[in-house]
């Protein structure tokens, strides 16, 4: 049985589109696809005429979050408070909401509030119950004097090498006691190892939750970087109810618990583990990015290394010798150089395709090295507008100069998967392609261009969200295209029509794409959803 979508205009990366496509939804696969007018009519059981409607590849988001945008979705968003009065509004909503022992929130920024919040903000509405409330890029939060208790973090506790506690400063009442404020594994970690884990069932209802959302914008397949979750995958992935295609990461921190893969590659439907992941460095707005120079303002400061050199390496081995593949957080650009270095020391070959997770700020002569080394950056387009706001404040001009670049990436050859790093970004892959393609200036409101030479045409846009996130995961053979023998994955995308009725030329008009919506979502030839 095959099925006939014709007068279409099926996206071809680098070519003119196919007007038709056969696929056969019993075997999930796309069968044959063509320009001409030929049609197979006779071969097909089924057949549709598509008005000239805009078809691509199925969507692929290759790093977010998915248990933490389930968690977002489902009740602990903070909503980004633009006022400290907000902030705390927000965590006596929460607090109402939440009936556990612990009262968990998620989404502030302090480069958007007045300043930055503490435990006293917390402990005027939640004093008897532990809180913690997660700054959005989850590098940082901000506990109550309970879960800090808990955590047995006070004055006297030592700063911890990987992280900070923060402490209220000299001539303050509290002085050297904490503020609350917790940075990175050191003072992050901490408070989560004293926290009870979440629920396999909780953990589930939320993945589940968060998947339903991305197929919803297009996504067919995603990698989620969730710690402590392999079992909630795999009982889904057992009951048929991962809704689309999760390439998972393990952590590195789990890879000894009894809540990681048994084997490398171990696959079910639906899903398959190829990845360990390992933190290098923080994040760029709490200024624990590790930099070759310091932040502006900052007494020398040039972020943080969340491993010694000892463990990276030690990782690096022990993971590639395991049969697994490196997946590397790195955000600044001394991060990736302590990467390359480590990579080519501990001999992880090329071939396996070391995926680096953000590379936000790189230097021209790290370039060269990443092509030897094989690497795969997975990039958050939506990360350029966010930061944008405050970039101008935190780097020295050194390192304003390469930035996000991700043209410089493609024309050094370098195949990038796109990705939103979900919840701290949206994770819908029409906006990370506007903002690939516009890096929208939020410093002057968003009109113009930030490090326009970076910006990407519509089909590097594209090509990242499905040729580029499929070359990421190893499966570029059977994902990120429309064509024959590929798996139909395909989102018939809706788009403003013309004075003719017709769907405009959405790739000579990019900007349209802030206009668009997916229409249908088709997975394996089958429907999987119609909005
Ligand atoms: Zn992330």
């Amino acid at each position: 049985m095959s099925v006939l979508f014709y007068n279409a205009r099926i996206w071809r990366s680098g070519a003119e589109c196919y007007s038709w496509m056969v696929f056969n939804p019993e075997t999930g696969k796309i069968v044959k696809c063509g320009t001409d007018q030929n049609l197979p009519l006779e071969e097909c059981s089924k057949k549709r005429d598509m008005k000239r409607q805009w078809i691509f590849p199925g969507f692929h988001d290759c790093h977010l979050h998915v248990e933490w945008l389930g968690y977002k979705i489902g009740g602990k968003n903070m909503d980004l408070p633009p006022t400290i009065i907000a902030f705390k509004e927000k965590v006596l909503e929460l607090s109402n909401k939440q009936d556990g022992v612990w009262v968990i929130g998620y989404g502030w920024n302090h480069d958007m509030m007045d300043r930055m919040p503490d435990k006293a903000d917390i402990d005027e509405i939640i004093s008897d119950r532990p809180a913690i409330m997660f700054r959005i890029c989850q590098h940082i939060l901000v506990a109550n004097s309970k879960a800090l208790e808990i955590a047995q973090i006070t004055d006297k506790t030592e700063d911890p090498l990987n992280g900070r506690i923060d402490r209220y400063p000299e001539g303050h009442k509290l002085a050297g006691h904490p503020t609350g404020v917790l940075r990175e594994d050191g003072g992050v970690g901490a408070m989560l190892k004293a926290m009870p884990p979440f629920s396999t069932k909780l953990q589930e209802s939320s993945i589940t939750l968060a998947l339903q959302e991305c197929l919803k914008v297009g996504l067919t397949s995603v990698h989620p970087c969730d710690n402590q979750c392999w079992k909630a995958y795999r009982n889904l992935a057992n009951q048929n109810s991962l809704p689309i295609h999760c390439y998972f990461s393990g952590w590195y921190v789990d890879i000894d618990t009894d809540n990681f893969p048994s084997k490398p590659k171990d696959a079910y439907d639906n899903l398959s583990c190829e990845c360990v992941k390992v933190f290098i460095d923080g994040a760029l707005n709490g200024e624990t990015a590790a930099l070759s120079e310091p932040y502006l303002n900052s007494d020398g400061n040039k972020g943080v290394l969340q491993m010694t050199e000892e463990e990276i390496e030690e990782s690096f081995t022990r993971i590639t010798k395991a049969g697994y593949r490196l997946e590397i957080h790195v955000i600044g650009d001394r991060a990736t150089e302590i990467t390359l270095k480590y990579l080519k020391k501990c001999k992880v070959p090329p071939e396996s395709r070391p995926l680096l997770v953000h590379c936000q700020i790189l230097r021209e002569d790290l370039l060269d090295e990443m092509v030897k080394c094989g690497v795969v950056p997975t990039i958050q387009p939506s990360f350029v507008p966010t930061d944008t706001l405050e970039i101008r404040n935190r780097l020295p001009q050194s390192l304003m100069q390469c930035i996000y670049p991700w043209k410089t990436l493609l024309k050094k050859g370098i195949i990038c998967g796109g990705s939103s790093d979900a919840p701290i970004e949206t994770f819908d892959p029409l906006q990370g392609m506007y903002d690939a393609i516009f890096r929208p200036d939020n410093f002057y409101g968003g009109d113009r261009s930030f490090t326009p030479d970076e910006c990407l045409t519509f089909q590097e846009a594209v090509d990242l969200y499905t040729t580029g996130s499929a070359y990421a995961d190893n499966t570029e053979t059977t994902k990120g295209k429309i064509g024959a023998g590929y798996q139909a994955d395909f989102v018939i995308l809706k788009v403003p029509l013309n004075n003719q009725g017709e769907p405009m030329d959405l790739p000579k008009q990019p900007e349209l794409l802030k206009s668009c919506s997916v229409k249908e979502v088709w997975i394996k030839g089958q429907c999987a959803l119609e909005n």
